[in-house]
């Protein structure tokens, strides 16, 4: 592993975006656990963006990209390098063209869960099946977020990115070849997301939204802090089909389980919450104890669904801009 590159000023300080060196990033993410990053930096503008990616790519600088942080966490010793955010308007902004006969284009950084009731509002049909999911339109795009009633892929019609290189690209859906919680993205920032959505009956639409948001609700603790499913739902070598990972964690008795303040849900065995004044490190811990029980029990091993992001890993492979 290669000497970590240290960031300075001299990276962003001329650009238009606004930068906070060794930012606590518990804060911004469900879990409102871990450490900091290195620098966080929210580009005003497409071009600051780009500029960095380039800078931080010809100084061999690790690039990470946070969303809403609902499906991530930060280690407690924090991240080198530089996290980008896309929370200025440039990066939210919604051009509504769903009209069945173009796509309605989205920047990566908007709140899902607001254009999910916005798109209702219009009576665009779409994105209902992606109600009460917490997610930045990007988030969902890279985790192919979704459940039961449908996932982001099904709407998608294609992407903006700007590689790790800092090039522009626009990938259309099916070269994406979105499955279960992924996409074969290129290493990048996703900018937007284009969507086919088509006009509805409003009604419908609204009565679909509260649909998968009651029975999210029914079924999920949303009140914990945590980072949804810990575990993506793994295929069962004996029948060839998706099982569900919370089921295997009930049958290890692994509900309701502790280290320090993580908790396996009462309610949802797949999430692992986690109580005021609990650490990153208890979460990653309580996560490998389940992933040992489960294997012990079943046979089966569970692969994390939730993103870790560590320093653990840092420039092990620098073409890759976060950490697997
Ligand atoms: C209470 C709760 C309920 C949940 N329920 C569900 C559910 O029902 N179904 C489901 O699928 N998920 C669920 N999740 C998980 C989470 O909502 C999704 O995975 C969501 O897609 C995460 O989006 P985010 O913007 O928060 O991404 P983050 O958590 O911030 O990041 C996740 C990954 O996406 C990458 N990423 C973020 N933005 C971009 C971008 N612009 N370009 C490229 N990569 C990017 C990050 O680098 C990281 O690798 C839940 C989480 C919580 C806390």
């Amino acid at each position: 592993m290669s000497a970590l590159v240290t960031v300075t000023e001299n990276l962003w300080s001329d650009l238009d975006v606004e930068a906070i060196a060794d930012a606590p990033l518990g804060p911004l993410t469900w879990y409102g656990a871990g450490g900091h990053a290195e620098v966080l930096i929210a580009p005003r503008t497409i071009e600051a963006l780009r500029t960095l990616m380039q800078r931080c790519r010809s100084n061999d600088i690790q690039v990470r990209v946070l969303g809403s942080g609902a499906n991530l966490l930060v280690t407690d010793e924090g991240v080198g390098g530089v996290v980008v955010r896309l929370n200025h308007p440039a990066f939210q902004k919604a051009d509504w063209l769903g009209d069945g006969t173009s796509t309605t284009r989205i920047g990566a950084g908007a709140d899902l869960m607001k254009l999910v009731q916005e798109s209702a509002r219009r009576g665009l049909g779409g994105l209902s099946q992606l109600a009460g999911i917490p997610a930045t339109v990007g988030g969902a795009v890279r985790m192919n977020a979704g459940g039961s009633f449908g996932d982001t892929a099904q709407s998608v019609h294609s992407i903006e990115m700007l590689t790790i290189d800092g090039e522009d690209r626009t990938i259309p859906a099916a070269e994406l070849d979105f499955g279960y919680r992924q996409c074969a993205l290129p290493v990048g920032i996703v900018v937007a997301a284009h969507f086919d959505l088509v006009p509805g009956n409003p009604e419908e639409i609204r009565k679909h939204v509260k649909e998968v948001f009651d029975y999210k609700k029914s079924t999920q603790p949303m009140a914990d802090r945590s980072a949804g499913c810990m575990f993506k739902n793994p295929i069962d070598p004996a029948t060839g089909r998706r099982e569900s990972a919370g089921r295997l964690i009930d049958l290890a008795g692994m509900k309701g389980q502790s280290i320090g303040g993580a908790f396996v849900s009462e309610r949802h065995g797949n999430f692992v919450g986690l109580r005021e004044g609990g650490t990153a490190n208890d979460i990653l811990a309580l996560a490998f104890a389940v992933q040992q029980r489960v294997l012990d029990h079943s046979g089966i091993r569970l692969d994390r669904e939730v993103v870790v992001w560590s320093k653990r890993c840092e420039n092990a492979d620098k073409r890759r801009s976060e950490v697997p």
